[in-house]
C-alpha cells in the first residue's frame, strides 16, 4: 500500500473511532491515548532525535496543566485558546532551563538531573499553596470552547485532541526529515564528528528541549481541560517513566512510533486487569523483554513484518552484502567547482603545547601549511599527530600557543565555529552518523548561505524547500566528486571500511572547506584501495583544496606529499620535502628505522 493511501485510511479510522467507542469509559481512556501520545512525541524529540535521556517529562506536563488551569478555572472555556499558547511558551521557557545542564551532562548524568527536576516541579505543585492549592488540586477548568460551540463530553474533545495530535505529528515529521532533524541525529550518533562538521551542538540541543517542552506544556493544557481537575499527584515520576516505556515501546525515533506506544501502553493495562493479581507483573516483564528483544519498538517489528511477508525482501544487511563492485568506475568522479590558489600559509601554527595532566602529548610546535600543498604530518605512535589535528579542530584547546588559520585566531573557538572557516577534518577512528545513510552523512556538511531557520521548517516555506534541493545537489556533488554516488541511499553500516573512510572524506569536502586534515585516511586499507585514496587525495588538491595528512603509510606520503613535517613525542624534530626527510639521519633514526629506509629507496628506485 501507498502511503497517502494508509493515511488516508488512519484518517478515516480516527474519525470513526468515537461512533464506535460508545463508552464513556473508553472513551475517556482514548482521549488520554492522545494526550499521552503528544507527551511521548514531546520526549521523542528530545530522546528520539537528540539522544537526550530526560526524566523529567512529567514536570513539564504539570507546567503546561498548571498554567492553563491558573488562567482558565472557574473563567469561560474561550480563554482556553490564549491559555494553551502559554502553557505551551512557560513551558518552553522552562524547557530552556533544563536545555542548559544538558550541554555539560551526558547520559545517566542527564537522566538524574532531570529526574530531579520533575521531583523538584512536584514539590512545587505541592507546596506553593497560595498558587496551586497544594493537595487540594485547582478544579472548574472549563471545557474548551470557540465562540458558542463548547468542546465538552469525550466525543467532542477527542476531535480537538485528535487535531492537536495531528498537527504536533506533521511538525515534528518537518523537523525529522529537515535538515535540523539531521543535525540532531548527528549529535546523537556522533556528538564529536557533528561539532566539526559545522553543528552548532548546544544551540541545536537547547532548541530540541524548547521545542519538546513546548509540546509537553500543550499535552499539560489539554489534560487539565479533558478532566477538568488538576493535583500534584498527577504529574510524578510514574508518568515520565510510563512516557519513556510508550516511545520506546512504539518505537523511538520515529514520527508514529511513541503515539503507537501511548495507544497500546494506555489500553493494556485495562486489558490486563482480568487477571488482577499479575496484571502488574505482566505488564512490568513485558515491556521488559519488548525493550530488550525489539530496541525498534512495535512500529519496527511491523515494519520488519511488512518487508519479509508483504513486500518480500530481504533485511537490508542481507540485500547489501552482496558483491557490488567497491571501485567506483573512474567517470564515477566528477569535479567540484572550486579553485583557489596561492602560496601563503593558511594554518599556522606557533609554540603549540599541550598537556594531558602529566603527559606531555604536544611540545611547542611550530607548523604552518600552506595554501595548495599537500603536508603530510608524520611521526611514531603517540607523537601527537592526532592530537594537533584535535587542537586545530578546536575538540582541546592547547595548554599553550597561538593556531591562526586564514589569518584568523582559532584558539579557543569551538569546533562548529572553525569549522565555519574552512577547516574541516576526519577521524582516525571512524566517526559516522551510524543511524543515517550515506548521503544524510553528507549532508550534515552541506551548508547554504539563504538558509531558512526553524520557522521555514516547520512552516515548510518555498524558502526552505528550495534550500533543502540546493543542500542535495550540494551533498551529490561531494559524493560524485569522491565516486560514492552507487552508494548514496545505503545505510553507513552495510559499507564496507573503505567505503566508510571515504564517507568521512565526502563529508568534510561538502562543507567546502579550504584546508583538509585527513587523519591517517588509509588505516585498514589494501594496497589497492590505497592507489585508490591516492588518487582521490591529489584530486582533492586539484579542486583547490589544501591538505594535512596524518599518515602511517610511508610510501603513501612519499608518493603525495609536498611538504613533510616529522613528529617525535611531541616534538618537531624534522621538516621539509620527501627526499630531504628520506634521508635525514634524525628521522631515519627516531622513526624509520633502517629497514624502512631500504625499501623506501628501493621503492623509489622502482
Ligand atoms: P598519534 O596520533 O601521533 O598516534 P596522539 O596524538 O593520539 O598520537 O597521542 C599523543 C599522546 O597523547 C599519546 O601518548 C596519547 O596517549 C596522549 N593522549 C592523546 N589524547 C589524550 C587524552 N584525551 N587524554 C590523555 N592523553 C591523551
Ligand atoms: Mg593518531
Amino acid at each position: 500500500m501507498r502511503r497517502p493511501a494508509i493515511l488516508l485510511l488512519l484518517f478515516v479510522i480516527a474519525l470513526a473511532v468515537p461512533l464506535v467507542v460508545s463508552s464513556n469509559y473508553y472513551l475517556r481512556l482514548v482521549n488520554l491515548a492522545l494526550i499521552f501520545g503528544l507527551l511521548a512525541v514531546s520526549l521523542n524529540v528530545v530522546l528520539g532525535y537528540a539522544g537526550q535521556l530526560s526524566l523529567g517529562h512529567a514536570g513539564l506536563f504539570g507546567i503546561g496543566a498548571y498554567v492553563t488551569a491558573l488562567m482558565t478555572a472557574g473563567h469561560s472555556g474561550t480563554l482556553f485558546w490564549p491559555a494553551f499558547v502559554l502553557s505551551g511558551l512557560v513551558t518552553g521557557a522552562v524547557g530552556l532551563l533544563i536545555g542548559f545542564p544538558a550541554l555539560r551532562l551526558k547520559g545517566h548524568y542527564l537522566a538524574l538531573a532531570t529526574l530531579g527536576f520533575g521531583e523538584i516541579m512536584r514539590n512545587l505543585f505541592f507546596n506553593w499553596r497560595e498558587v496551586t492549592h497544594g493537595m487540594d488540586g485547582i478544579g472548574n477548568i472549563p471545557p474548551p470552547s470557540l465562540g458558542f460551540f463548547a468542546f465538552t463530553g469525550d466525543t467532542r474533545f477527542y476531535y480537538l485532541g485528535l487535531l492537536m495530535l495531528a498537527v504536533a505529528m506533521l511538525l515534528v515529521h518537518r523537523l525529522e526529515r529537515s535538515k535540523y532533524g539531521r543535525m540532531l541525529a548527528a549529535i546523537r550518533d556522533a556528538e564529536l564528528a557533528a561539532g566539526v562538521v559545522g553543528v552548532n551542538v548546544p544551540r541545536l540541543k537547547v532548541t530540541a528541549f524548547f521545542i519538546s517542552a513546548v509540546l509537553a506544556g500543550c499535552a499539560g493544557s489539554l489534560y487539565a481541560h479533558l478532566t477538568s481537575f488538576i493535583s500534584p499527584d498527577v504529574f510524578v515520576f510514574d508518568v515520565s517513566a510510563q512516557v519513556l516505556s510508550m516511545v520506546l515501546i512504539g518505537g523511538i525515533g520515529t514520527t508514529w512510533g511513541p503515539v503507537l506506544g501511548a495507544v497500546v501502553l494506555t489500553f493494556l493495562p485495562e486489558m490486563l486487569r482480568v487477571s488482577k493479581s499479575y496484571y502488574q507483573l505482566i505488564y512490568g516483564a513485558g515491556i521488559a523483554a519488548m525493550i530488550i528483544f525489539f530496541p525498534g519498538g512495535l512500529l519496527g517489528m511491523a515494519r520488519a513484518c511488512w518487508r519479509l511477508l508483504v513486500a518480500k525482501k530481504a533485511p537490508e544487511d542481507v540485500l547489501y552484502a552482496s558483491t557490488e563492485p567497491s571501485t567506483p568506475p573512474a567517470d564515477a568522479m566528477s569535479p567540484l567547482p572550486q579553485s583557489r590558489t596561492g602560496s601563503s600559509a593558511l594554518l599556522v601554527a606557533e609554540g603549540v603545547t599541550m598537556r594531558f595532566g602529566g603527559l606531555v602529548a604536544l611540545k611547542d610546535l611550530a607548523l604552518d601549511v600552506r595554501e595548495g600543498e599537500i603536508h603530510a604530518l608524520i611521526g611514531p605512535n603517540g607523537s601527537g599527530k592526532s592530537t594537533f589535528i584535535n587542537v586545530a579542530s578546536g575538540i582541546y584547546t592547547p595548554t599553550s600557543g597561538r593556531i591562526a588559520f586564514a589569518n584568523e585566531s582559532i584558539v579557543g573557538r569551538k569546533p562548529w565555529l572553525i569549522a565555519g572557516l574552512g577547516l574541516a577534518r576526519t577521524f582516525q577512528n571512524l566517526r559516522l552518523f551510524q543511524s543515517l545513510s550515506v548521503i544524510e552523512n553528507v549532508l550534515v556538511g552541506c551548508r547554504t548561505s539563504d538558509a531558512a531557520g526553524w520557522f521555514g521548517v516547520l512552516a515548510s516555506t518555498a524558502k526552505a524547500k528550495s534550500e533543502g534541493i540546493e543542500l542535495q545537489r550540494m551533498a551529490e556533488e561531494a559524493l560524485n566528486f569522491v565516486g560514492l554516488a552507487q552508494f548514496r541511499d545505503r545505510p553507513i553500516r552495510t559499507l564496507p571500511h573503505e567505503q566508510q573512510r571515504i564517507v568521512e572524506v565526502a563529508r568534510a569536502i561538502a562543507m567546502r572547506p579550504r584546508l583538509i586534515m585527513l587523519d591517517e585516511p588509509a588505516a585498514g586499507m589494501n594496497p589497492a584501495e590505497v592507489d585508490r585514496l591516492i588518487e582521490r587525495i591529489r584530486r582533492l588538491r586539484d579542486a583547490g583544496m589544501t591538505i594535512l595528512l596524518v599518515e602511517h603509510n610511508m610510501p603513501l606520503v612519499m608518493k603525495v606529499a609536498d611538504r613533510i613535517t616529522v613528529l617525535n613525542h611531541g616534538r618537531k624534530i624534522a621538516e621539509g620535502d620527501p627526499s630531504s626527510i628520506r634521508d635525514n639521519p634524525e628521522v631515519i633514526e627516531a622513526y624509520l628505522g633502517h629497514s624502512t629506509r631500504k625499501r623506501l629507496l628501493q621503492h623509489a628506485a622502482s
